[in-house]
């Protein structure tokens, strides 16, 4: 749980979420970042750690964002499933066991959809069109990526941390490592005290990291550009030849001839920056290191099973 200024939270979501972890019957712990609060989350926090054992508080140096801070917390838990949600209470801890329970059906990764969310309209417009384009560009359609009540198996907090990137969309990265992906409606509370600490900047920069992070599209949307203007350019020159032949000289003739050749050079201009646009990708590829392949386990006719040994760190 990444946890920013949400001091009046806190008490109300450990007095929920404590029955559900006894509930659930297996060995599990807490692990609550704090993203650098200014309030006393991190007092409280402790205040829980010093109580009971079975929670972890991680205490980031300054606030990082959100998404950072799940990672964070990612490096610094052990358990075979890892449940993310939010700490305002707008995730129900109620609902746990549910995603639990889908990862043991086989699943690598469940994602929470919030059927009715309980959010100004504003949010819930730009987060259809988010969840339509992140579809797109990971790959695998979801009705809620912005959801953070989710579930994951070890192997793929494992590949993500590894990745170790510095703007991660978790839900989107982790993804795109999943073989079986599965999503469940659960309930969405409004904000149970404080602010949201998303506005329409922040989020707007959360979506570009998003297109950028997973798709090459907008700088090979250059290329194509310098291209349709390359065509469009060559019919107009052909249309002005023509029209040359049919009518003969005219007196704006050499002015139409002038905007031929500046259309050739505006379209040379958009196809070299696409250019450089694609070394820049393959660059961007290169050093952001996500994995082509990840084996889960080698198999023998022995019946022997060889997992992949864990990624250190
Ligand atoms: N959060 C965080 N760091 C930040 C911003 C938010 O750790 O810089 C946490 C916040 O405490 C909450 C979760 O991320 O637990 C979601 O934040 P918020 O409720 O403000 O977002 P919204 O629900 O409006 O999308
Ligand atoms: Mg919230």
């Amino acid at each position: 749980m990444p946890v920013y200024n949400e001091s009046a939270n806190l008490r109300a979501l450990w007095s929920r979420l404590e029955p559900v972890m006894t509930g659930l019957g297996r060995a599990c712990e807490a692990v609550f970042v704090d993203d650098g609060s200014a309030d006393d989350s991190l007092e409280i926090l402790r205040g829980f750690a010093a109580d009971d054992p079975r929670v972890k508080v991680v205490e980031l140096a300054r606030n990082f964002g959100q998404h950072s801070a799940l990672l964070a917390g990612f490096r610094n838990c052990s358990g075979d499933i890892v449940v993310t949600l939010d700490a305002d209470l707008q995730n129900p801890p109620e609902e746990i066991p549910k995603l639990v329970a889908a990862i043991d059906a086989g699943n690598d990764v469940v994602g929470g959809w919030r059927e009715e969310r309980q959010d100004r309209t504003y949010r819930r417009l730009a987060s259809r069109l988010h969840n339509r384009v992140t579809s797109a560009i990971v790959g695998v359609p979801m009705h809620d990526y912005g959801c953070m009540l989710r579930a994951y198996r070890r192997h793929i907090i494992d590949t993500v941390v590894e990745c170790d990137e510095k703007a991660a969309f978790v839900p989107a990265l982790a993804n795109t490592f999943a073989k079986r992906v599965t999503e469940i409606p659960v309930e969405h509370a409004e904000r149970a005290a404080g602010e949201s600490k998303y506005n329409l900047f922040s989020l707007a920069h959360l979506s570009l990291n998003l297109i950028t992070g997973f798709s090459m599209l907008p700088m090979r949307a250059l290329s194509l550009t310098g291209i349709g203007i390359f065509l469009l350019d060559a019919i107009f020159a052909m249309l002005l030849m023509a029209h040359r032949l049919i009518y003969g000289a005219q007196q704006e003739g050499a002015l139409w001839t002038l905007f031929a050749v500046l259309f050739f050079f505006i379209g040379l201009v958009f196809l070299a920056l696409g250019l450089i646009g694609e070394y820049v990708g393959r660059i961007y590829i290169e050093v952001r290191r996500r994995p082509t392949y990840i084996v889960r386990a080698v198999h023998r006719g022995d019946g022997d099973e060889h997992a992949t040994p864990r990624p250190p760190g």
